[in-house]
């Protein structure tokens, strides 16, 4: 059952629509010095490829923002039409103001408003942010964090809690802060002229407990879009279980418009861990579908053979591979679900709810895998090519399923 979604305004940063009642973004961000223009047209592409709806890039200096308009003109050279993105912290006033080129060339602006300035510059420095993204019609993301709280109003806050009868935790008027800087950011940036359909709001924190108060108050109080994500999640497990956590309450509650999973990499490994695991987040809460489901049992003293768990792995590795290639040739088919189950207490059971489903034999049972298709039984698989003949079957279900579709598409 699909969740009920928050109304939100949709905003369009390049071809790419959030909130609104659009499916959930996903994003992801680059590591690569943008200065650096090979090696981050490079990773801006793998990661659209790997299903990143809009990338950001830092542009933390002048030879960043000399960088940029490289970078998008290569990125659409190469045929990848996915939103650029540019991040900017203290000095990003002067670098748009300086290069319009990087300001006409990015798709949206992230403005940090407990960056941009103190006192009376803060202001000005932000105006000219938004002079500058309204000259060029580009949408912004007002992004507040925890670990660059705007210091002014953090006191402010505390300052009036302090005169309160019953003054709130601390903790409590930092959640407050977070949401008072991002929503009043967000008034002043309508106040100078930007729509609120032009609007994204985040404020991210490095504990859950502290993301989803906050993000419920920022949710109850206004309507912008909302890009969620927890920030320096971690690494690893670590990492990928905090933001699945935090993802998962506030998505249920139909809290999030767009996503991004800010792990750290393991040395070595790709950067676009972190868009498998947003997709994964999504596709398990039911809210999207970007690849085949593989239900696997977790094994158990019934059966002492790691067959079932190779056949489990492979063909979840088999129909990582061939995804690309049948999105062509089979729209929808990322809806498939596949079970491979270790015997026969749950094996039957579980594949007939799949579309396509095997139960191997758990020990002491007939060396034979019965095969359900839509709930019914349709063979028995026997021999040591058993897996091959698993595919082929999943392979002939795929194209007489959805292979119409592509017909109907053309
Ligand atoms: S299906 Fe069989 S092997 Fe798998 S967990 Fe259940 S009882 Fe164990």
């Amino acid at each position: 059952m699909k969740q009920q979604r928050r109304h939100t305004h949709e905003v369009r940063v390049g071809n790419v629509a959030i909130g609104g009642g659009q499916p959930v973004r996903v994003q992801s961000m680059t590591n690569t010095d943008t200065a650096d223009v090979a090696a981050t047209v490079a990773q801006i592409i793998a990661l659209a490829e790997a299903g990143s709806e809009l990338v950001r890039i830092t542009v933390d200096r002048e030879e960043a923002a000399r960088a940029v308009p490289h970078i998008v003109e290569q990125v659409r050279a190469a045929g990848c039409e996915v939103p650029v993105i540019g991040d900017f912290h203290y000095n990003g006033h002067i670098l748009l103001r300086d290069h319009p080129d990087c300001a006409a060339a990015l798709d949206k602006y992230r403005i940090n408003p407990g960056n941009v300035g103190f006192g009376a510059k803060q202001d000005g420095n932000f105006a000219a942010i938004i002079d500058i993204a309204l000259k060029h019609g580009k949408p912004v993301r007002i992004g507040a964090n925890w670990g660059s709280m705007d210091k002014a109003l953090l006191n402010e806050l505390m300052e009036a809690n302090a005169r309160r009868e019953q003054p709130k935790e601390a903790r409590e008027v930092m959640h407050d802060a977070l949401v008072e800087s991002c929503l009043r950011s967000a008034a002043r940036a309508e106040e100078l002229g930007m729509a609120a359909d032009r609007i994204i709001l985040s404020a991210k924190t490095s504990e859950v407990p502290d993301l989803l108060a906050v993000y419920r108050q920022l949710a109850a109080r206004c309507d912008y879009a909302l890009h969620l994500g927890l920030t320096e999640a971690g690494m690893g497990d670590a990492g990928i279980i905090a933001s699945s956590a935090a993802l998962a309450v506030l998505l249920e509650q139909g809290i999030g418009d767009t996503i991004r999973v800010s792990i750290t990499p393991m040395p070595g490994e790709a950067r676009t861990r972190e868009v498998m695991v947003a997709q994964q987040v999504l596709q398990a809460l039911g809210l999207r579908a970007f690849m085949p489901d593989v239900i696997a049992c977790p094994g158990c003293g019934r059966t002492t053979s790691s067959r079932f768990q190779e056949l489990a792995r492979d063909i979840g590795q088999w129909l990582a591979a061939k995804t690309p290639e049948w999105r062509r040739r089979y729209p929808g088919f990322e809806q498939l679900q596949v079970a491979v189950m270790g015997c026969i207490v749950n094996g039957p059971g579980e594949s007939k709810h799949a579309d396509i489903g095997i139960s191997l034999p758990g020990t002491g049972e007939a060396p034979a895998a019965p095969v359900f298709v839509d709930g019914r039984k349709v063979a028995t698989l026997r021999g040591d090519d058993l897996a091959d003949q698993f595919r082929a079957m999943v392979e002939e279900y795929v194209a007489r399923r959805w292979g119409c579709n592509a017909a109907e598409g053309k």
